[in-house]
């Protein structure tokens, strides 16, 4: 077997903290002696910064890791996932959606899946004058994936490896019928993470275990899209004193200001999780 290959893939919308420490740092272990890749998820142009993607490579050298060259920054690949929905859209797997966030809010009655609310559907069922003529008078658009069409285009039933655990069932249909590109935003995070992983030859996706609901409908996407199936390690998310999820919202200690403090790598890196 080829030596394993994973990454490390933060949204550079803040400075990195003990939380990302650990992603990072699980990641290079898992795949110990393969190839450890670095790639930037600066696709929502709003809240991410060049100076955070400068001080993402910076921190992680500091504390001791080493990547291979080159780092993806998602956003110098916008034509690729614009070819990606092309190809899905030719195949009659997309639609636009015109719905606001209050309107679909306020389908109250909507059943919840893994990431919120369910979309009901409304703009799935536009007939085609009715979408040229929205498009036409350019109100801005997201295009949603066709769940019921995308699960019949693919052999079920659809599962995936998790280390330690076995192969998983996947339900991608509890997402409803998923934005894979938003209004303000020309490509979803879950499309452009599967597409990277494949571009990038990923086989073993490390993440953080909030991100494992999501994989049932990367697995989908992967065989939509015809690209190769990786191993995933999902792990479990560093907890602050009190005992909620470190987060940059509540101030987590950065890894900037405990190198500051006079904290070394090592002692860093243990307070990661990852005692040398
Ligand atoms: N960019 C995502 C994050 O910052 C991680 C995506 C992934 O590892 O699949 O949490």
């Amino acid at each position: 077997m080829p030596p394993a290959t994973t990454r490390f893939a933060p949204s550079p919308t803040g400075l990195l903290h003990l939380g990302h420490a650990h992603a990072a740092l699980f990641a290079a272990r898992a795949v110990a002696g393969g190839r450890f890749l670095l790639r930037l998820e600066d696709i929502d142009a709003s809240r991410c910064r060049p100076a955070f993607a400068a001080a993402v490579l910076e921190d992680l050298a500091w504390l001791g890791l080493r990547w291979e060259q080159p780092v993806r920054v998602q956003s110098e690949h916008f034509a690729e996932y614009a070819a990606v929905l092309a190809g899905l859209a030719a195949r009659g797997l997309l639609y636009p959606c015109f719905c606001t966030r209050a309107e679909i809010a306020a389908s109250a009655s909507a059943p919840h899946g893994p990431e919120g609310a369910l979309y009901p559907g409304t703009c799935r069922g536009l007939s085609l004058a009715a979408r040229e003529e929205k498009m036409a008078a350019g109100l801005p658009h997201a295009l949603r994936l066709d769940m019921a069409a995308a699960l019949r285009a693919v052999p079920q039933p659809l599962w995936f490896e998790e280390m330690g655990e076995g192969r998983l069932r996947c339900d991608p249909a509890a997402f409803g019928d998923v934005v894979l590109a938003r209004k303000d935003t020309p490509a979803s995070y879950h499309l452009c993470v599967c597409h990277d992983d494949s571009v990038q030859g990923v086989t073993l996706v490390t993440r953080g275990e909030d991100l494992k609901p999501a994989t049932q409908l990367h697995r989908l996407l992967q065989e939509l899209c015809g690209w190769p199936q990786p191993a995933y390690a999902h792990h479990g998310l560093l907890l602050g004193a009190d005992g909620k999820r470190l987060a940059k919202r509540d101030q987590a200690p950065t890894l900037r200001a405990l190198r500051e403090a006079g904290r070394t790598p090592a002692e860093v890196r243990a307070l990661a999780g990852f005692p040398d």
